[in-house]
């Protein structure tokens, strides 16, 4: 099933991390692209950690995932809603030295 990737990023008033379905073909493409190192091969397909997307705030004004990914198999989490905000204070936490 091909998603709309293009809901994500700027426009909205919450923001939420993104999830990697079925269609992924593994062709790594996206892991190396993830600012936060949020991608990472799973068991049959890869998998974005929650805890790490912060949807690319505090990087990039747009899912660097999602822009690469050749079949569009990357779309946001409905059960993951962050405000920017909240993605604001994950990218801080995740990039303090
Ligand atoms: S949206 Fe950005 S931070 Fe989240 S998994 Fe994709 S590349 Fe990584
Ligand atoms: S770019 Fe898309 S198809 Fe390729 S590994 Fe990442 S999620 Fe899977």
């Amino acid at each position: 099933m091909l998603c709309d990737t293009r809901m994500t990023g700027a426009g909205r008033d919450y923001i939420m991390a993104l999830t990697i379905l079925d269609a992924c073909i593994n062709c790594d493409v996206c892991e190396s692209e993830c600012p936060n190192g949020a991608i990472s091969q799973g068991e049959d397909i890869y998998e974005i950690d929650p805890a790490k997307c912060t949807e690319c705030v505090g990087h990039f004004d747009t899912s660097q995932c999602t822009e690469v990914c050749p079949v569009e198999c990357i779309i946001i989490d409905p059960k993951v809603i962050e405000t920017k905000e909240q993605l604001l204070l994950k990218y801080h936490k995740l990039t303090a030295t």
